[in-house]
């Protein structure tokens, strides 16, 4: 407790005292009028000024003393500059000049040869004119310090910052009778005795405080916020006290931190505060410490973390709805292919004479399927985590025929007759086979489904060399084609306009052709149906 009694002391003989001498209804310093003290008795300073001067007259015009008497003209002018301006000044001057040159008419009009009179004359007028100009430079100085300070005082007052002009003097000699040196010893003992920290806030002696700071801490008048500093810290202020203590005590220039405070109503504040030391030797005369409430800053800033937060849950949400869904569209028809070349088994297996031949196709069917729906399921989470395609160099014609042969059972059932037209030597494109597999057979099935209530159903499926030179694969149908509304919203994820629908394929298919660097459209034919087109360019840098 050896700090503590270090402030017991200094306490006792030093602030209480000063506190006291101050008074709870001391006037406030910087209220006071500054350099008005000559200003009570105005004409004093001029009645002596003619005085002095008289007396210089006389004793210089009547007296044969042989010393230049009217050097000290010089004084009347300097008091003249105490209360009169520069004009002022330059009159007085004038005629203490006219004085100057009456005494000596006046003492040595009789013996006009004699040449030292006349020097001391000559001499007498330099001082003056050299006091002059002095005494007037002085004057316009005086009033630019003046101008800035009254400047720096309406800065102080007028601004939105809280200012506390404080003096440490008290608090860092505490600081300094404490037996620590090394700055790691100091900050373990202050944080184990925050008791200290707290009674070392009773050292500093406030100066001065803005209207600011009095609405910072909703204080009733300046005289409470001057006297009662302590009551503002509560315990969370204390990592702040402890940083400002160690800024003291390490002489350092600055300090700033954030911190809470407690207004004199009790409310809890967040603010932002920084101290700031004079040079030496006036280090901690002035310190000001300037305060801005930051309390709205950081509830907006809370709010903000916590709406990104709750944003960046519903985009994992979101996401895995989406996974989820692609899955599930995905592999929905895979599986429709195994059930149906499962139940084509059974029936071979049933017959009289089962048709090994025939059974086992169907059972290489379905290991294919569910293989392909595994490498769906693969790619897809691939696709969700942003990680790049499988890319080969492939020739597209190839791709287009395989998938739709993984379709031949759907168009079977939809009864869609196929039309290839497949350009022959296109250049080869970079892809994921499988993925691109996945748009192909999306759209035949889309087309399909669109041609369910028309009589003509024919599905065409062509590649080509585009006008841009891109890689084209053109799914086109003669079904029911796109509305206005369709055209804008086909590649949303979830919208759909079928009653089973899951309004993922377009999505997938789009994300898809995206991520390998192509792009996908649709447009109305010219008579009935769509036509979708993805366009690929050939040769992707990167591909193996
Ligand atoms: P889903 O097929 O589950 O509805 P998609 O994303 O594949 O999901 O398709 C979204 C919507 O686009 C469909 O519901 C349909 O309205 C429209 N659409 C897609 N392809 C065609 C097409 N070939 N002809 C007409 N409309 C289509």
């Amino acid at each position: 407790m050896r700090g503590l009694d270090v402030l017991e002391r200094r306490t006792g003989d030093g602030l209480t005292d000063e506190a006291g001498a101050l008074g709870p209804d001391a006037p406030n310093q910087a209220d006071a009028p500054r350099g008005e003290s000559g200003h009570g008795r105005p004409l004093l300073f001029p009645a002596l000024a003619a005085a002095l001067a008289l007396a210089i007259f006389l004793f210089d015009s009547l007296s044969s003393i042989g010393i230049a008497v009217a050097v000290l003209y010089g004084i009347v002018v300097l008091i003249g500059a105490t209360f009169s301006d520069r004009r002022g000044v330059i009159m007085i001057a004038a005629g203490c000049a006219l004085l100057t040159l009456l005494g000596f008419a006046i003492g040595h009009a009789s013996d006009p040869e004699e040449e030292a009179p006349f020097l001391r004359c000559l001499i007498s007028l330099a001082a003056l004119t050299v006091t002059t100009v002095l005494a007037v430079k002085n004057q316009t100085a005086t009033k630019v310090l003046a101008a800035s300070e009254q400047r720096y005082r309406s800065i102080f007052q007028t601004t939105a910052v809280a200012i506390w002009e404080e003096d440490y003097s008290q608090l860092a000699a505490a600081l300094d009778q404490l037996p620590y040196r090394n700055p790691a010893d100091l900050d373990a003992y202050l944080s184990e005795n925050p008791a200290f920290v707290r009674a070392c806030m009773s050292l500093i002696r406030t100066i001065d405080v803005n209207d600011s700071a009095l609405r910072l801490v909703d204080a009733d008048s300046r005289t409470q916020l001057m006297t009662s500093l302590p009551q503002i810290f509560t315990s969370e202020s204390l990592p702040m006290l402890k940083g400002l203590l160690m800024t003291v005590a390490a002489r350092r220039d600055y300090y700033e931190a954030e911190s809470l405070l407690q207004t004199f109503k009790g409310e809890k504040r967040s603010v932002f505060v920084a101290a700031t030391f004079a040079p030496e030797p006036h280090r901690f005369n002035s310190v000001l410490v300037s305060v801005m409430d930051i309390t709205e800053r950081n509830k907006v800033q809370r709010a903000l973390e916590q709406a990104r937060a709750e944003l960046t849950h519903m985009s994992r949400v979101t996401m895995l709805g989406e996974l989820t869904a692609s899955i599930a569209h995905e592999v929905n028809q895979p599986l429709a292919a195994i059930v149906s070349n499962g139940q084509a088994c059974l029936r071979w297996l049933d017959r009289p004479v089962p048709d090994m031949a025939e059974a086992r196709a169907n059972v290489e069917q379905i290991v294919g399927q569910g293989r392909r729906a595994a490498n769906v399921v693969q790619r897809l989470r691939a696709l969700s985590k942003n990680s790049g395609p499988q890319r080969i160099r492939l020739n597209i014609n190839d791709v287009i025929k395989e998938a739709v042969s993984l379709v031949d059972q759907e168009l079977r059932e939809h009864e869609v007759s196929l039309r290839l037209e497949l350009a022959p030597g296109l250049p080869k494109v970079s892809v994921d086979r499988i993925q691109l597999q996945q748009v192909i057979i999306n759209l035949a099935i889309n087309a399909m489904q669109a041609m369910r209530t028309v009589e003509e159903r024919e599905l065409r499926i062509a590649s080509r060399m585009s006008q841009e030179g891109l890689v084209e694969i053109a799914v086109s149908d003669c079904g029911i084609g796109l509305s206005d509304a369709e055209m804008a919203q086909l590649f949303t994820a979830f919208y759909t306009t079928k009653p089973q629908g899951m309004g993922m394929g377009l999505s997938i298919c789009q994300t898809i052709v995206e991520a390998h660097g192509g792009s996908i459209r649709a447009e109305r034919n010219d008579g009935p149906g769509a036509t979708f087109r993805v366009l690929l360019v050939p040769n992707v840098p990167g591909a193996s």
